[in-house]
């Protein structure tokens, strides 16, 4: 639906990003009997990830029944696993369920974000005007921005260039020789969905994943009318496959044993799967398992043995009209290249366009150069609450439940803070107790074990993975805590407070 431009609009809250964040913090906003605020969106439709990646072969390798909001379950999944239609669709349906419509404000892009002290607002400039809010929620996601990694001459190359997450469906891929750079997420989904039509693929591995069996399967018909019927059949399972899942962070964080059994059973699966042993060698990763996203597939391994695809593990030195040259000098001849290379995550544009007090940027934070809160607010950063902020990711479960738990305190520290009209600031010693406490059991576990993944920042660090369980995140996010924050009736946090330096109310 489209709206007016903003012409210095003045709404309490503003969300920004229409993905599946902003989607359940818009919800959650309407379930407290929040109205006043406007959700901005970039893009002419919601939907954030499930609407940009449209690859073939794109699913939810989560399962569906964990993937999607408790408030929102969805007894009519299709599938175990659902594709990114049906994810898709769902995002969809449950912003119109939830009458979100009327608070989007589709195609209008934030060119930057900006805390003005003196007043305690947030002034949003945007392609369609102004918006002056008193609290920004920030949900522009974390695998928003293409990376495409800058190889010579790549501007010279004659055929077609793509990435997986702005993929040209009018590009048919028929009897083409093509090149698909990286072997991640995404490019495990996409080998074994184009190699069959495709005449050549070769696919260019710096890394070898960790790929673990998957099984996705459909749902039959009886079964989605039994969850329809019965909900709490539908909530079992659901909390069946999150207390799985969440075995794994013991073998990420604690216990070696049950991660080297993991290793087995992939290698098992490499084995299975693989007969030429050269092929097996360079398949074979050489990190901890779940250091890097690991890769549930049972059809990456059986594409890559056909006949018609090369794996190529030398490095890709530049890019030439014909094709792609690697280190060797050998000159990969194709038609098109498919660059499944990952996402600008510290490097994201959207971080720099936020700016708090004393022109501190979103980008610090996610660059490791400044602490937060729970991934969810920031020193310098006043009524600013960021979803799916540094260290609230998850490669093992579904984003969605540490989206839920900060939204669980976002509404509190809303509904706390609209009792005094607060200006709030996360202390600074609170922010790095915590982020220093994040570092030392990441230095513990898989995600401090020396492999390199976009998890990291320049300094190694882990930013983005939450290292302990998730039901430990959903503790310490049910209440907003004011003794946390510096807190200011009504105005400005820069000038003297009236509060003690611990912060707290009055
Ligand atoms: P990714 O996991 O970051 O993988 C990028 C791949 O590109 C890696 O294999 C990487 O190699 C390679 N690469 C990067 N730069 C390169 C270069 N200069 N030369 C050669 N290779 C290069 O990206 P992604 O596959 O798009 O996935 C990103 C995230 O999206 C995932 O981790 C996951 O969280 C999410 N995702 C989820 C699903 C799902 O089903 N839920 C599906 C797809 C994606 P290195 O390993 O050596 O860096």
């Amino acid at each position: 639906m489209h709206k007016p431009g903003l012409t210095d609009l003045d709404v309490r809250i503003v969300i920004m990003g229409a993905g599946f964040g902003g989607i359940g913090a818009a919800v959650r906003l309407l379930e407290s009997g929040q109205k006043d605020f406007v959700l901005l969106e970039r893009s002419d439709r919601l939907g954030g990830v499930w609407r940009d990646n449209r690859y073939p072969g794109c699913r939810c390798d989560v399962p569906s029944h964990l993937y999607s909001f408790s408030f929102a379950p969805n007894p009519r999944w299709r599938s175990t696993h659902a594709d990114r239609e049906e994810v898709w669709q769902y995002l969809l349906d449950t912003a119109t369920t939830f009458g979100l419509p009327t608070h989007i404000r589709f195609d209008h892009a934030v060119l930057e974000a900006r805390w003005d002290d003196h007043a305690g607002i947030w002034t949003l400039r945007t392609n369609r005007g102004s918006v002056r809010c008193r609290y920004l929620i920030s949900a522009t996601g974390t695998l928003s921005e293409p990376m495409i990694p800058s190889i010579p001459d790549t501007e010279t190359f004659a055929g077609t260039i793509m990435h997986s997450a702005r993929w040209n469906s009018d590009h048919y891929f028929k009897g083409e020789r093509v090149a698909i750079v990286g072997t991640g997420a995404s490019a495990v989904q996409i080998v074994p969905s184009i190699q069959p039509e495709v005449e050549h693929l070769t696919v260019f591995q710096r890394t070898p994943g960790w790929v673990v069996p998957h099984h996705p399967r459909p749902i039959p018909a009886w079964k989605r009318r039994l969850f329809e019927r019965i909900p709490a059949t539908q909530r079992l399972i659901r909390g069946v496959l999150y207390w799985r899942r969440e075995l794994a962070v013991s073998a990420f964080t604690k216990y070696d044993g049950i991660r080297t059994g993991l290793e087995r059973r992939a290698r098992r699966h490499l084995a299975g799967q693989v007969a030429d042993p050269w092929l097996r060698a360079q398949l074979t990763p050489k990190y901890q398992l779940g250091c890097k996203r690991v890769l549930p597939s049972d059809d990456f391994y059986p594409a890559i043995s056909q006949s018609n695809v090369e794996l190529v593990t030398e490095p890709i030195v530049r890019i030439e009209p014909d094709g792609v040259v690697t280190q060797d000098g050998r000159l990969h001849p194709v038609n098109a290249i498919v660059f499944a290379t990952g996402f600008r995550i510290s490097d994201n544009p959207m971080a720099q366009r936020v700016v708090g007090r004393e022109s501190h940027r979103l980008s610090e934070t996610l660059s490791g150069d400044l602490p937060s809160y729970l991934g969810t607010t920031l020193p310098w950063f006043p009524n600013f609450f960021m979803l799916s902020g540094p260290n609230t990711g998850t490669g093992h479960t579904s984003q969605l439940y540490m989206i839920e738990s900060q939204l669980n305190y976002i509404i509190d520290a809303l509904e706390q803070l609209d009792e005094w009209d607060a200006v709030a600031e996360v202390l600074e010693e609170v922010a790095t107790e915590h982020s220093k406490e994040i570092q030392r059991r990441s230095a513990k576990s898989v995600w401090g074990s020396g492999c390199a993944s976009w998890y990291q920042n320049d300094h190694d660090a882990n930013v983005v993975i939450w290292p302990n369980y998730t039901f430990v995140f959903r503790h310490r996010s049910r209440h907003f805590d004011p003794a946390d924050y510096r807190i200011v009736p009504g105005r400005s946090v820069a000038g003297p407070s009236t509060l003690p330096a611990s912060g707290g109310k009055d």
